[in-house]
């Protein structure tokens, strides 16, 4: 019911004018997002890869309805992976894009060629790309995008969410060898008929998807902050004898960067996801419809007159 309300007012114009002007929003946002510029992202992962995490960065911005935005924002990652790879920064940190910010919802055809390009200068850059995974009216597009992309460029990463119903399939058809997959259990509100709806029935659906992709052959990146999916992968990873460079986990800035250090010091790959510039806004929403106890931190500084 909460996680409905705040997924609502993560699309809401005045709420997001109310809280974009609120006292100490600043406060708040740089606990999740590491800050406006391009510089700011790479102070943050320099600071990442020296705490020896791997990272991918996420240029924040989603409602993109014209190609001049969508072209801004691939301009903005190839600056960004030419400034990464100039400061030594590559392989340890790659991209994470997401294809409505590339112009999906008007023009896939212009999507498919800025996501084209942004694998191209990662290449270029010694390092690689994933397509986060949107709402499920977008996951048969961006599949295919994704297809079309590995022809020239095999090691682009696929999300696949597990409360979506077919996504235990979509692990099937995706645990090939080089396949890079995230697998998550998906931010956005779904109806019943293509997702399950309770927390269990979620986390069912995340372990047997975990199964299916570590004991295939591809590279499961399993996104999560839960203890329990954390536990059962460190379990399989022993199972499938997967080794640092055969599975990584991956975790959001500013979320458990204590457990985060711990899987990296035990010698796991971890990577943050770090997601900066100016659009925060459905960002921060999602993160605070995920966890309630975010949402008593926000309003706490919300309300602060300090
Ligand atoms: C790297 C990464 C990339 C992602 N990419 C996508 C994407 O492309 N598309 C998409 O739809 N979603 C994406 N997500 C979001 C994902 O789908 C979930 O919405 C989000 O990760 C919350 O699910 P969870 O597995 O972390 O655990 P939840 O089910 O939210 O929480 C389970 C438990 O985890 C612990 N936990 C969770 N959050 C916190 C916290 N803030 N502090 C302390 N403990 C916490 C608590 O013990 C909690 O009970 C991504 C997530 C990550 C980590």
């Amino acid at each position: 019911m909460l996680r409905s309300v705040i997924l609502a007012a993560s699309r809401s114009s005045q709420v997001e004018r109310l809280v974009a002007t609120a006292p100490y929003t600043r406060d708040v946002v740089r606990r999740f997002v590491a800050g406006a510029a391009t510089d700011d992202a790479l102070r943050a992962t320099r600071g990442l890869v020296d705490d020896g995490l791997a990272v991918t960065l996420d240029h924040l911005g989603e409602d993109t309805v014209t190609p001049e935005q969508a072209t801004a924002t691939r301009d903005e990652y190839l600056r960004l992976l030419k400034m990464l790879a100039g400061a030594g920064l590559t392989p340890a940190a790659e991209v994470s894009v997401k294809l409505s910010a590339l112009g999906q919802m008007f023009d896939e055809q212009l999507a498919y060629d800025n996501a084209r390009a942004i694998c191209a200068a990662a290449d270029a850059a010694g390092t690689t790309v994933t397509l986060d995974m949107e709402d499920h009216t977008t996951t048969d597009s961006t599949l295919e995008v994704l297809s079309r992309l590995r022809k020239d460029f095999p090691s682009t990463g696929a999300v696949l969410q597990a409360y979506l119903r077919r996504t235990e399939s979509d692990c099937r058809e995706l645990a090939y060898a080089g396949s890079r997959v995230r697998l998550c259990k998906g931010a956005y509100k779904e109806p019943e008929s293509v997702a399950y709806q309770s927390t269990r029935d979620v986390d069912k659906s995340y372990v047997r998807c975990m199964n299916i992709l570590m004991s295939g052959d591809g590279y499961p990146m399993l996104a999560t902050h839960d203890p329990r999916m954390i536990a059962i992968g460190e379990d399989r990873a022993r199972w499938f004898d997967r080794g640092p460079e055969r599975f990584e986990f991956q975790m959001l800035y500013g979320i458990r960067p204590q457990e985060q250090a711990r899987l990296a010091g035990e010698g796991y790959t971890v990577r943050t996801y770090v997601p900066y510039g100016d659009e925060w806004y459905g960002y921060l929403m999602r993160r605070l419809a995920e966890r309630p106890t975010n949402l008593v931190f926000f309003g706490r500084a919300l309300i602060s007159k300090k």
